[in-house]
């Protein structure tokens, strides 16, 4: 897909689990160029390679719980801090909890290249659970799918690879996420309102109308440029 405008925004893609922060940010990495760093990817990848890491994080994922910070902060930061200090960037999943907003915000003002735009995707919890029970993740590219209860999963619409339903998109494992959401992940919303960064979104809707109140909360156009301003009037 085309790369717009090359705006290089720093922002973060905040939300329950399944409101809609993958897709959204696929497409504003396609429409902005933005590099989109997704924490749950990161480790997912660890787990299927069945690296060290991913066997030190596996019950963490598993059952719905944090990964501890000293491994997430790295993992993550590590992907952040090389980027060249003009590119931008999408978080998703990450900060989860006030710590990892802290150090985050530490380490890219110590920069300057502090966050543009934090949105967050709110989403009510009975729609959580029917869209995370019928989710289906590819193992390859780990788009997001919707299969309907019964029906067979086709293959990945992206890129053809084989999809599975990931073992934390399991009831039980839902309700422990949803509880860590609200306890360790909602007062990293505070932090950011306290600051000014934060805009809030329903997640409710087709994906292009959420993708159009993402970009209105980002001040972007239906192309990605920024909204027109009207000019000054001359005094
Ligand atoms: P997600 O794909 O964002 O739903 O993340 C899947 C799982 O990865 C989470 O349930 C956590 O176990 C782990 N994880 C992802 N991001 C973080 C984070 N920022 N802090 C701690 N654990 C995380």
């Amino acid at each position: 897909m085309a790369r717009a405008s090359g705006l290089a925004m720093r922002m973060v893609l905040f939300g329950p689990s399944g409101a809609g922060k993958g897709t959204q940010a696929q497409m504003l990495k396609d429409q902005l160029g933005v590099v989109h760093i997704a924490s749950g990817d990161l480790f997912r990848n660890h787990l299927r390679l069945g690296t060290p890491l991913g066997r030190q994080i596996s019950e963490y994922v598993n059952q719905g719980l944090l990964v501890p910070d000293e491994v997430t902060i790295d993992i993550v930061l590590d992907k952040v801090m090389p980027l060249m200090s003009a590119a931008g960037f999408i978080l998703d999943g990450f900060p989860r909890n006030t710590h990892q907003a802290e150090v985050l915000e530490a380490k890219l003002v110590g920069e300057a290249r502090g966050l543009d735009k934090v949105v967050a995707i709110d989403v009510a919890e009975d729609v959580l659970v029917g869209r995370l029970g019928s989710r289906y993740t590819c193992r390859q590219c780990q788009a997001p799918h919707a299969v309907a209860p019964g029906e067979k999963a086709p293959v990945c619409s992206q890129c053809g690879g084989v999809l599975y339903q990931r073992p934390d998109d399991a009831p039980a494992a839902v309700q422990r996420r949803f509880q860590v959401y609200q306890q360790e992940t909602l007062p990293v919303l505070e932090f950011y309102r306290k600051r000014g960064l934060l805009a809030e979104v329903s997640g409710v809707g087709t994906v292009e109308e959420v993708y159009g109140r993402v970009t209105a909360a980002l001040g972007l156009g239906p192309a990605g440029r920024p909204s027109a301003k009207p000019s000054p009037k001359p005094r």
